[in-house]
């Protein structure tokens, strides 16, 4: 039987709560990090996303290495994706 009781010590849950000053998320989700802010380290990904990919240039990238792999002769094709 798994005992419950320490429920901090069991997750490896920080002892001080803090939260994003743009989202609210806590310290408490597993994985994440804050700055010297006090953002969370999703709220920086979003803005990274939307400020210094170039989504253009990614998805020609994309269309080039599709390009190398499609089927010439008429027949049907299949795209597998994985994360
Ligand atoms: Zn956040």
């Amino acid at each position: 039987m798994i005992e419950n009781k320490n429920v901090l010590q069991r997750y490896n849950l920080p002892a001080e709560i803090k939260f994003c000053k743009k989202c609210t998320m806590s310290n408490q989700r597993p994985r994440i990090t804050f700055d010297e802010e006090g953002v969370c380290s999703a709220c920086n990904f979003s803005v990274k996303k939307n400020t210094v990919f170039d989504w253009t240039q990614r998805e020609r990238e994309l269309v080039d290495l599709c390009k190398r792999y499609k089927r010439t002769d008429g027949g049907f094709e299949v795209l597998v994706s994985w994360s």
